[in-house]
């Protein structure tokens, strides 16, 4: 592969900085060359870290493009979507990274939790699963938090419910505060119900729903990045950002052929770990 038009292009949202950044770096130093879109809400961030990526990968610096990304707002979907549309066709990998955790959060903030790593997550895949390859990859990146043995028992039995389809997972996200309420902080540092429940929804979506979404041979996985030092993760944390970006990268460099032992399933270190 040499020419830009024959490169796997990736989309990663929210990669000004974090994971997402060390997503992109980790793929432009790859053996294998990848056309990387990093996208952020705040334009002038994303096009500064696109500059700080051109100059530590400088024999990679043609292959990373910054593109205008906020996931709640649909406009900025539409518009991101027609962008892809018109500039590449399609796209080989979406990185779903883009995420929030608010400690101590108010009712409005957890629902903007929700929103933003759940609800605006579905929004955002549902308009580029068209323009997702025929053999193409969805990586979300999740969080062991999102465990169900780590929500209260009300969300988890409607999680859990057999009769749960789409249209029900949804209600649950919007009627979150009601079903959280006998949530019972499992460890210290986790306050709040909301960041482990947005990704205990995103688990359902992707163990459950969105496979039925996808094409033959089309991948998907939910993967928990492990406890990293960003903003997000806090300086407590024992990884480094780029340590969260190797799982979703390997995933990323292996062959574009879906393999059943792996494809659908919650991995972290490389390894399919239990939901
Ligand atoms: P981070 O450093 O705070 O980065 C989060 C990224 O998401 C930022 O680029 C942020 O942009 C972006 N973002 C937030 N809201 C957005 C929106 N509405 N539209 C577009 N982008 C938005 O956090 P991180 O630790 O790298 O987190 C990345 C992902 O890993 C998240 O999904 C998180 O839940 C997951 N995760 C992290 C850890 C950890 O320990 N760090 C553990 C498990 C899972 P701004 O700069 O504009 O805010």
């Amino acid at each position: 592969m040499n020419s830009n038009t024959t490169l796997r292009r990736i989309v990663v949202t929210g990669s000004n900085k974090g994971i997402g950044y060390e997503i992109v770096g980790k793929l432009l130093a790859s053996t294998t060359p990848y056309q990387v879109v990093l996208t952020a809400r705040n334009p002038s961030l994303g096009e500064k870290a696109v500059e700080s990526l051109r100059v530590k990968y400088p024999q990679s610096a043609g292959k990373v493009i910054f593109q205008q990304l906020d996931v709640n707002d649909e406009k900025s979907i539409s518009s991101f979507a027609d962008w892809i549309k018109a500039t590449f066709g399609k796209i080989d990998v979406l990185v779903n990274n883009a995420g929030v955790g608010l400690p101590n959060s108010t009712e409005e903030d957890k629902k903007f939790i929700i929103k933003t790593n759940f609800l605006s997550l579905i929004k955002l895949t549902d308009k580029l699963l068209p323009l997702l390859s025929e053999d193409g990859k969805i990586l979300m990146i999740s969080s062991a938090l999102g465990g169900l043995d780590i929500q209260g028992e009300t969300l988890r039995k409607a999680l859990e419910d057999p009769s749960l389809d789409l249209t029900k997972l949804l209600q649950v996200a919007n009627n979150f505060l009601e079903l959280s309420k006998d949530f019972n902080p499992p460890f210290p540092h986790i306050t709040d119900a909301a960041y482990p429940g947005s990704k205990a929804l995103l688990n359902t979506y992707v163990k459950r729903f969105l496979p039925q979404q996808l094409g033959a041979n089309q991948q998907l996985y939910a993967i928990c990045p492990g406890w990293c030092k960003t903003d997000l993760g806090s300086d407590y944390a024992p990884l480094t950002a780029a340590d969260g970006a190797d799982t979703p990268v390997y995933l990323i460099d292996l062959p574009f052929k879906k393999d059943s032992e792996i494809n659908g399933k919650f991995i972290t270190e490389r390894k399919v770990r239990g939901w």
